[in-house]
Formats: C-alpha cells, sequence, structure tokens
C-alpha cells in the first residue's frame, strides 16, 4: 500500500462502469488507490469486446457490482511498484487475465488456469490480492477478470501485463489476450495438431477465426469451418480454412463426405452452444480429439446421444487454450509481424469509449468480430 504515494502519475480517469445488469454502462471519473509493490499501471491504449465482457454486462456472470468491464487489451506502461522486474515506464504490453500464485496444488503442476488464488478472487472481481484498486468517491469498483479495461487506466498485477515488440499496432496487439491466445492455444498446446491431420472448427467467431489460423500454421491439411453466417465463412477461408460448411439439416454428411466417412482428426467447438457441443461429438473420428472452448449458463443442461460419446473419443474443456501468456504472447506478436498470423481482419469496428454502449448491442446481434475501443 506504501507504494501508492510513489505513483505521481494521473490516478483518476474515465472509465465506462457497470451499475445494473443489462443496463446501458456509464463514463464516470474514477481514481486508483491502494496500489501494491507488485502492482502496474497500464495506460489503455486499445481494448477490445469480447463476448464475456457482454455475458458480464448482461448479468449472466453474477459479476459483484458495480465493475468495469474489459479484459482483451493493450496499453504503456505507466507506473510500477517496487517489486516489479519483469517491466519499465515505457514498455508496450498486451493483458493476461490470468494471474497466477505460482505455489499452490494447481500452480505447482502446471495448471494456472485453476490456481487457487485466481479462482478464489476471480468470481469476486477484485485485484489478485483481494482487494480493490478502483474507486468511483469512496466506493470501490470491481474489475472484471483483473482487469477492467474499459477506462483509461488500469491496475493489474505484474505477471497479468505480458512486454510485446513497440511496432506491434496496439488495436490488434489487444486482440492477443484473449481470443487469440485460446483458439490458437487450444490448437497448439491443448490438442497439439498435428501436420496433414483434419481439423474442423465449429463456429467462427475470434476464437474459432484463431483456432482456424492455429491449424494452418501447424500444417493441418485439411481445415473444415463450420458456421451459420456466410461472412465468417469467407472469413474462415481467408485465414486458412480449406472447406467451409453453413450449418443446415445436411451438415453430419457434409462433414462425413470431407473426412473419409471417418470424421475430423480434431474438432474445436467454439461456438458456445448445445448444437454446437453436440456436433463436435457426431463429427470427430473414433480416437479423435474434441476441444471444448465455447461455453453455456454455468446452470443450463446440455443433452448427448450416447453413442456419440464412444469411440474411445478424447474431449476437453479449455478456458484459455494452456496460455502460459509471458511466453505465449510475445510470440503471437511475433507471427503478426512476420505476416504468419493475420489479425486485422477481426477488427470490424475501431470506436471511442463513449461508442461502447452501441458496439455492446452489435455484439449481442453478433454483428461484429471485435469492435476496438482505442483511447
Ligand atoms: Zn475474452
Ligand atoms: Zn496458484
Amino acid at each position: 500500500m506504501a507504494d501508492g504515494a510513489n505513483f505521481i502519475g494521473a490516478s483518476s480517469m474515465r472509465g465506462a462502469v457497470s451499475e445494473k445488469p443489462g443496463e446501458p454502462l456509464e463514463i464516470r471519473e474514477l481514481r486508483l488507490a491502494n496500489l501494491a509493490s507488485d502492482d502496474v499501471i497500464l495506460r489503455i491504449q486499445a481494448t477490445s469486446l469480447c463476448h464475456t465482457d457482454l455475458e458480464a454486462v448482461d448479468g449472466q456472470l453474477d459479476t459483484p457490482l458495480p465493475f468495469v468491464p474489459g479484459h482483451e487489451a493493450a496499453g504503456i506502461v505507466e507506473w510500477t511498484g517496487s517489486s516489479v522486474y519483469r517491466l519499465s515506464v515505457g514498455d508496450h504490453v498486451a493483458l493476461s487475465w490470468n494471474p497466477h500464485c505460482g505455489h499452490c496444488y494447481f500452480c505447482s503442476h502446471e495448471q494456472f488456469i485453476l490456481c487457487e488464488q485466481y479462482r478464489a478472487n476471480g468470481v469476486r472481481s477484485v485485484h489478485f490480492d483481494g482487494k480493490a484498486r478502483v474507486f468511483d468517491g469512496k466506493q470501490p469498483v470491481h474489475q472484471l477478470m483483473y482487469a477492467g479495461t474499459f477506462a483509461e487506466l488500469a491496475v493489474v498485477t505484474e505477471d497479468c501485463a505480458v512486454r510485446i515488440p513497440k511496432n506491434m499496432p496496439f488495436h490488434v496487439a489487444c486482440l492477443i489476450g484473449c481470443g487469440v491466445a485460446t483458439g490458437i492455444g487450444a490448437v497448439s498446446n491443448i490438442a497439439r495438431v498435428s501436420p496433414r491431420s483434419s481439423v474442423t472448427i465449429i463456429g467462427c467467431g475470434a476464437v474459432g477465426l484463431s483456432a482456424i489460423q492455429g491449424a494452418r500454421l501447424a500444417r493441418a491439411e485439411t481445415i473444415i469451418a463450420i458456421d451459420r453466417d456466410v461472412r465468417k465463412l469467407h472469413m474462415a477461408k481467408r485465414l486458412g480454412a480449406t472447406h467451409a460448411l453453413l450449418v443446415d439439416e445436411n451438415l453430419i454428411q457434409s462433414h462425413a463426405a470431407l473426412t473419409c466417412g471417418r470424421g475430423a482428426d480434431y474438432v474445436f467447438e467454439a461456438a458456445g452452444n448445445e448444437r454446437g457441443f453436440q456436433t463436435s461429438l457426431e463429427i470427430v473420428r473414433p480416437g479423435g480429439q474434441v476441444v471444448w472452448l465455447g461455453k453455456v449458463a454455468q446452470q443450463q443442461r446440455v443433452s448427448f446421444r450416447w453413442g456419440s460419446l464412444m469411440g474411445e473419443k478424447n474431449i476437453v474443456r479449455s478456458s484459455y487454450g494452456g496460455s502460459r501468456a509471458q511466453e505465449f504472447f510475445p510470440s503471437l506478436a511475433e507471427k503478426y509481424l512476420s505476416g504468419d498470423l493475420l489479425l486485422d481482419d477481426y477488427v470490424t469496428s475501431r470506436i471511442s469509449l463513449g461508442e461502447v454502449n452501441a458496439a455492446l448491442d452489435r455484439l449481442r446481434k453478433g454483428l461484429d468480430i471485435r469492435s476496438v475501443i482505442e483511447f
């Protein structure tokens, strides 16, 4: 806490606050306090709207109120606490939403997404140490996913801020830390897709499109994109899909025809609906790998035809694509800069903070891949 006294930059900022589920966000003047020695203050340059932000704003995640949404972000380090050793003022960073303690049971098994401290405080939407950093007058304001980046400044723990090359544009750098890392990580870290294999991706939003690019980078031979939206299928083909299937009543037969009647070696579900989860099991080959990336409401039940589970299938659900942010994010930035990872097409609108509510509405209607707020 004593470190807060050393912070001589701006300590107040504008941020978008959710006060009531489903209501428009309000732009407020907020202040930062209670800074700790391992804190980093970022001046947010760009932050994109992810579906999880919408779920939180609409009250589906029971996020404590009031809170600042936003977790896919990139910015410049404005201040570092006295024990921060990885970062310096002026560094460009992309944000991870998975701080981890490094010494609990799960961290010692390298399952950082299950870190006990991470899970305990994540649902409370406070800082990683369990305390608030953002205030509206005297009232604490929660930070969604240890981030709260729909604001000019964000206070995060050091391991959430990952240095990236300075020539990486912020409006695409912000995408790395959630949808892109999840989709590519699912392919490279979770399934470890092998060359010349067949890979199918259900749902072509930012996560699904990233899985498609991951499959291309892994040199899969057949990459089949499935979606209900023709425009997203066109984008999928530009980014590496070899085949595109529009969802219709013949989907499973059409898919079988493209995969020698066996089904795909790997299937990634990134649509986040019951039909998507069911389809993933119907179209993977016996002995194949299914990775579920989408999600439905916590209490929703999902049913399966028992026969679709048979055949020695491997099924895993992943939240963050096995990301180890400090190593993974810079490698993704390098792939963008070398032209191997295509991210510009994801950004379907670039807006100011004041336009956030209209952008949330477009996300509700499924109109954008990613809207990016720039400061
Ligand atoms: Zn996200
Ligand atoms: Zn831990």
